[in-house]
């Protein structure tokens, strides 16, 4: 199919997934892997996707020469398949930020300190393989404050998306800053890559460390270095 051609034939409805990304296009909205469209989604259409979602997974399985009309260990897996992109290990892309509510940081606080380790799950957009992984917040606060267990819900749901884990950190960080405004933000990430561990080198001890710094991280660097040793030690005490 190409995009010439007309978004539906009279009579027969454009596929869910054909209407949404023409939707985004004429609005000029980014929908990379990594990009979360939930609020162009109208009422119903996730649904909709999982139906046509898991009729693709069921071709897909035929394609592998997989016998789904006898099999009875796959006979569901395209719905289940279906259920767990768009509502589970995707979710970041397809449902809203939960929601965080912020507090004006009365006691003016501007005294670091670090969340972590942080479980954070995400996919390599390059094979859609698991990428497993720890991160750890380092924040100095500024006008807002939000709970401790906020930074989790925000994490899960930012690397609830395929992606690379480069760009995972920075969308966190953006999300981070916009919810609170602190004056100064780190973030690192220690993760494992299925595509590493699974297939292609098959290394399985190799992870991937990566950090962000901005704000008062940046600038002064005995606070950055603040923010590393405490992760080292929060990571000793884990053992
Ligand atoms: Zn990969």
């Amino acid at each position: 199919m190409t995009s010439t051609l007309p978004s539906s034939i009279p009579g027969q409805l454009a596929p869910v997934s054909r209407r949404i990304r023409e939707r985004l296009e004429s609005a000029g909205v980014p929908f990379l892997a990594n990009d979360n469209i939930a609020e162009h989604l109208n009422e119903g259409e996730l649904d909709q996707l999982e139906i046509e979602v898991a009729g693709k997974v069921r071709e897909l399985l035929r394609s592998l020469v997989i016998d789904i009309d006898n099999d009875h260990n796959t006979e569901e897996t395209a719905e289940r398949v279906a259920r767990m992109y768009l509502h589970e290990v995707f979710k970041g892309r397809y449902h809203p930020q939960p929601k965080i509510a912020s507090f004006p940081n009365v006691k003016k606080l501007d005294e670091i300190y670090t969340v972590g380790p942080i479980t954070v799950r995400s996919a390599c957009s390059h094979h859609l393989v698991p990428i497993l992984g720890n991160c750890w917040i380092g924040i100095k606060p500024g006008e807002r404050v939000i709970g401790l267990s906020k930074f989790s819900r925000v994490a899960d749901w930012v690397f609830s998306r395929p992606h690379i884990q480069e760009e995972a950190v920075m969308i966190l960080a953006d999300e981070i800053e916009r919810l609170c405004e602190p004056q100064g933000l780190a973030i690192l990430v220690k993760a494992q890559h299925y595509c590493m561990k699974w297939r292609g080198v098959k290394e399985p001890q190799t992870s991937m460390v990566n950090s962000i710094v901005r704000g008062d991280f940046r600038h002064d660097s005995s606070l950055k270095a603040e923010f590393f040793e405490l992760v080292k030690q929060q990571e000793s005490m884990l053992g």
